[in-house]
């Protein structure tokens, strides 16, 4: 893998390029080895000259967001990271529309909305990340996702070609999109709302929030849940029920506050979630009979890797 040509491609185009970049600076785990190169382009066309570049040499991309979702080996990040979020982040408004780049933080988006006077993504608000990392993970609560209010996203394919699909062609399920596991990297989308009256959008943002700071461990580093809610029940309920709550591994552990969550609760590193996780699952799984799938996305030397084999 020739990163040097890489490093020199992007000091041509004037990307950001950094070397051995600590991962636990970009994410909300605050866990993770350094990325061998932290790439940030500004903006969709820089974003496809560097994929279309790393195609043409053959070299694996990583392509991240704001880091809300991922856990990272402390064995860090062999692979280029390409990371679509501080330089990314303009947002446009065109009537019921809202036009934004992949790295606008989701809130920021709420918070325009709320501003421009346009309902729909109140649900968002609170939830960390960018809006490419919510289009790639389908992301929702409280009742709403982001596939009932995306209109089009915009990405880049793995050999370096802008596109993009209507909401429609997204295949969104719970969690999942198109873009989940694709090799494609989102850059923008656009989100179709509807006019209110700006106190009552405020109204239910803060409702949200406050519902959110009464509930979660936002004290504590983490990557929000841990696991995906199964087919039926929930799972913070029944990591609760089978006496969960408080356990820990290292640094790590199932927060106190909610089940659902893997906390960081200081100095924890990706072995200590790993074991706390697998042992959280197999927990469940005898005293329960469900699988739970991880929703945290693992992330090693060559990229996303599979947590668990089934
Ligand atoms: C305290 C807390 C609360 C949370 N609450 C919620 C919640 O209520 N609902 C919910 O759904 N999630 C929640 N999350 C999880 C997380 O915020 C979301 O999954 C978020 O959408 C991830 O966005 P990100 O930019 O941080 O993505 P990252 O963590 O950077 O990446 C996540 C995945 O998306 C991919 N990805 C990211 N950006 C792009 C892009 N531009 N192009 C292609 N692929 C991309 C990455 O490769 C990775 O596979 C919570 C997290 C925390 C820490």
């Amino acid at each position: 893998m020739n990163l040097q040509a890489l490093e020199s491609f992007c000091a041509q185009i004037g990307c950001e390029c950094r070397r051995q970049e600590p991962m636990y600076r970009h994410t909300s785990f605050q866990i993770g080895g350094p990325a061998a190169l932290f790439l940030l382009p500004e903006g969709e066309k820089m974003a496809a000259e560097i994929i279309a570049f790393a195609h043409r040499e053959g070299i694996p991309l990583f392509v991240m967001g704001r880091g809300s979702n991922l856990l990272v080996r402390e064995t860090g990040i062999a692979v280029p990271v390409l990371c679509i979020g501080p330089k990314m982040g303009r947002i446009e408004r065109q009537g019921n529309l809202l036009l934004c780049e992949a790295g606008v933080p989701l809130s920021r988006l709420c918070q325009a909305a709320l501003e421009a006077g346009l309902s729909g993504l109140e649900f968002a608000y609170g939830i960390p990340g960018s809006v490419g990392g919510a289009i790639y993970m389908n992301a929702g609560a409280y009742g709403g996702e982001i596939s009932q209010v995306l209109a089009e996203a915009r990405h880049i394919t793995p050999e370096g070609e802008p596109g993009c699909f209507l909401s429609g062609q997204l295949d969104f399920s719970y969690r999942h999109s198109r873009y989940t596991g694709s090799g494609f990297c989102i850059t923008g989308g656009s989100f179709v709302l509807k006019p209110a009256e700006k106190e009552e959008i405020r109204a239910k943002m803060e409702d949200f929030l406050s519902r959110r700071r009464e509930k979660q461990p936002l004290e504590y580093p983490s990557a929000g849940s841990t696991f995906k809610r199964p087919q039926t029940g929930f799972a913070s309920q029944m990591i609760d029920q089978c006496g969960l709550k408080g356990v820990s591994v290292g640094g790590a552990q199932v927060s106190e506050k909610h089940a659902g969550f893997v906390v960081n609760a200081g100095g924890a590193g990706c072995s200590d979630v790993l074991e706390l996780m697998s042992l959280v699952r197999s927990r469940v799984a005898e005293q329960t009979g469900v699988l739970l799938e991880p929703e945290v996305v693992l992330v090693g030397p060559k990229g996303m890797e599979k947590l668990f084999e089934e």
